[in-house]
């Protein structure tokens, strides 16, 4: 290792790092960094007088570390953890950090060593690193923890209990609108008989809102006589309203016309007298 004035001996294992162009970048499918992490491993067990062969520096780090002594094992963590702790700030945000992290975190589980890596770290800029790796994992657990209870067997029940919940409820919903349309308009004709042939005409010619092809075609007048009384602006407009009908109105709207026709020869032969 390269000798240098300032930072601990961690410092020195990155700046040989960077100058060697090892591969630091966090969990690397390609090369696992598997150089960079077998020199700072093995620097961290020279710092506590574990000597590793020639051949134990070869292999991969995990076999490095399970080759020591359960007390050589421990002692090489809590080296790199002091290591960590004496790094200085211009490691800060780096790859390589976060890889010396990621071997080490959490510690219990990843060595079987009882360390609380944030206490061990606090106020470095290691610790910086560690609370951002740490939120990170804790959102990809709250993500998952999420995923796995929408993807649960109760919730998609819950979801499909909701779905028909809301279908039933569509379906009544149109039954109530189609019951309450057929109620008003059985109440609309119920009006529309009570009124009398001269007042039902003129709803039909001047209520714009009302629909014609609604209207039973018992309601609609057929007799001559059912236009007696009916007043000639009133006339022209139900013609206008039934327009091109067939059927029952149609044969009104003949009626109609025929009674306008006459009423306009029997005014200009009065004119001619
Ligand atoms: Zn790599």
């Amino acid at each position: 290792m390269t000798s240098h004035d300032t930072g601990g001996w961690l410092d020195a294992v990155l700046v040989d790092a960077r100058d060697a162009r090892w591969c630091t970048r966090p969990y690397c499918t390609t090369c696992g960094c598997l150089e960079f992490r077998r020199a700072f491993w093995s620097a961290a067990a020279h710092q506590v007088g574990v000597r590793v062969t020639g051949q134990q520096s070869a292999c991969h780090p995990r076999d490095l570390l399970e080759g020591f002594s359960a007390g050589e094992h421990e002692a090489t963590v809590r080296a790199l953890v002091a290591g960590l702790r004496h790094l200085l700030p211009e490691w800060r945000g780096t790859d390589a950090l976060r890889t010396i992290i990621i071997d080490l975190h959490p510690p219990l589980i990843t060595h079987g060593v009882l360390i609380d890596l944030a206490t061990e770290l606090s106020g470095t800029p290691a610790s910086e690193e560690l609370a951002r790796m740490e939120a990170h994992d804790q959102s990809v657990r709250v993500e998952r923890a999420r995923r796995e209870a929408y993807e649960s067997p109760e919730a998609a029940e819950e979801r499909k209990r909701v779905m028909r919940t809301d279908k039933a409820r569509a379906h009544s919903l149109r039954q109530s609108q189609t019951l309450k349309r057929n109620t008003e308009r059985l109440e609309l004709l119920a009006a529309l008989a009570r009124l009398s042939v001269v007042e039902r005409l003129s709803r039909f010619a001047t209520d714009s809102a009302f629909n014609l092809d609604c209207v039973s075609p018992n309601l609609i007048p057929e007799q001559e006589g059912d236009l007696v009384d009916l007043e000639t602006p009133t006339a022209v407009a139900l013609i206008e309203r039934i327009g091109r009908r067939k059927g029952e109105w149609g044969r009104l709207r003949r009626m109609v016309e025929q009674r306008l026709k006459a009423e306009s020869e029997s005014r200009s032969s009065e004119v001619h007298e």
